[in-house]
């Protein structure tokens, strides 16, 4: 691509900040993104980009550049989470108990910037850009719903890129391949006893020390049925049983969630959590029932695309360390969806602020981005939208 398109990202660096600042102040929890999708969608008509609203509150867009190339998607997810915000930032959260917390407010900066850079060089660009607004990544699966709205048709794109802003050191990228984001399932265990008069124990069948053996057992389980070799979590976060000091409760349960990358993997912890259920409760006199809702597909990342990716952005932008390499993560993405129709990327860009006691994780009613990461991630978006339309993975 052309050198001016470079210094076009310094001249609009104020805006893309503005963008940033402006989503963060209004953040909107996932499926509710209306506020959000208008402004996107006014941004866009007077940029003169071809858009429409998706799978409710999200938006597609795309540039067609009418000449042969190759097609790039290029998706930012729009939803904030219920937290309350305690950065003390001017643009702070306006809206009580919403926050911006998992930095989706500098994804959709970073896709807007990406487009309006894109559309003032469209003239020297090949191939077709989709751009892809999705909501509701923190629940409720927005991807899916995008791609069921036709957002990968029409064009459909050969390759799918996304970025996270991520907490490692501002100014880098971490392009790497195969594991990146793990598949997040959620479970469930009810144990029904027999309710009664806490003075009474041996009359009624309290819920509360079987809950307990199945936490201790449910502790073991990863290094009982998971190999050391393999990636896994199993995790109880939440416990309730009974409401008050004297009387026994009737029923409690227990959840949490089971984190991992592979199939077999995932279908012995479940097999044993489901056998613990049984047996527990069975051991206590009780009944105990097993549920579980599945999450997103793990998020794997192809191979070809990220050491392509790698070498493209290693070469390009000069000023960004490029890691290929990374730590596998057990959180999990929907961006995984998008894997399933085209070779697909989902990239981290370092955000930390240099300033140590600044530096705090994903989710955390503090989180904070060091604004210098807007321009980078613009750019590493751009470049790759440029390289990829006119010569595919073949460059
Ligand atoms: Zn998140
Ligand atoms: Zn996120």
């Amino acid at each position: 691509m052309k050198r001016e398109f470079y210094h076009k990202i310094g001249e609009i660096e104020d805006d893309i900040k503005n963008y940033y600042r402006y989503l963060h102040r209004y953040p909107e929890l996932s499926g509710r993104e209306y506020k959000t999708q208008a402004w996107i969608l006014d941004q866009l008509r007077k940029w003169e980009v071809e858009c429409r609203p998706c799978a409710d509150t999200g938006v597609y867009a795309v540039i067609r550049t009418g000449r042969p190339g190759h097609t790039i998607a290029l998706r930012a997810d729009m939803d904030a989470l219920p937290v309350t915000e305690h950065t003390g930032l001017p643009w702070e959260s306006r809206r009580k108990g919403v926050m911006h917390a998992c930095g989706h407010d500098a994804h959709m900066a970073i896709l807007l910037g990406c487009i309006r850079i894109l559309q003032g060089y469209r003239d020297s660009l090949c191939g077709n850009v989709v751009f892809i607004f999705q909501p509701s990544e923190e629940q409720q699966g927005g991807a899916e719903r995008m791609i069921k709205e036709g957002a990968l048709e029409h064009p459909s794109p050969e390759f799918a890129a996304a970025l996270h802003v991520w907490p490692q050191e501002a100014g880098s990228i971490t392009c790497m391949s195969g594991p990146v984001m793990a598949q997040p399932d959620a479970f469930r265990i009810e144990i029904r006893g027999k309710g009664g008069h806490g003075a009474a124990p041996h009359l009624c069948r309290n819920p509360i020390p079987a809950l307990a053996s199945l936490v201790n057992a449910i502790g073991n389980i990863t290094a009982d049925v998971v190999s050391p070799q393999e990636m896994a979590v199993v995790n109880v976060c939440r416990i309730q049983c009974g409401e008050k000091y004297n009387v026994v409760s009737e029923t409690g349960c227990l959840e949490g969630t089971i984190r991992t990358y592979d199939n077999a993997v995932r279908e012995k912890i479940i097999r044993r959590l489901k056998r613990l259920t049984v047996s527990t409760a069975e051991a206590w006199e009780m009944e105990g029932t097993y549920s579980m809702s599945a999450g997103y597909p793990a998020t794997i990342n192809d191979r070809a695309a990220a050491s392509w990716a790698a070498r493209i952005l290693q070469k390009k932008l000069r000023g960004i360390k490029v890691f290929s390499e990374g730590e596998a993560s057990m959180l999990g993405e929907d961006f995984s969806y998008f894997g399933k129709y085209c070779p697909s990327l989902f990239l981290r860009l370092g955000c930390w602020k240099e300033c140590g006691d600044k530096q705090y994780p994903l989710h955390n009613s503090c989180f904070e981005i060091d604004e210098s990461v807007l321009a980078e991630g613009v750019e590493v978006f751009c470049v790759l939208a440029s390289v990829f339309t006119e010569r595919g993975f073949g460059a």
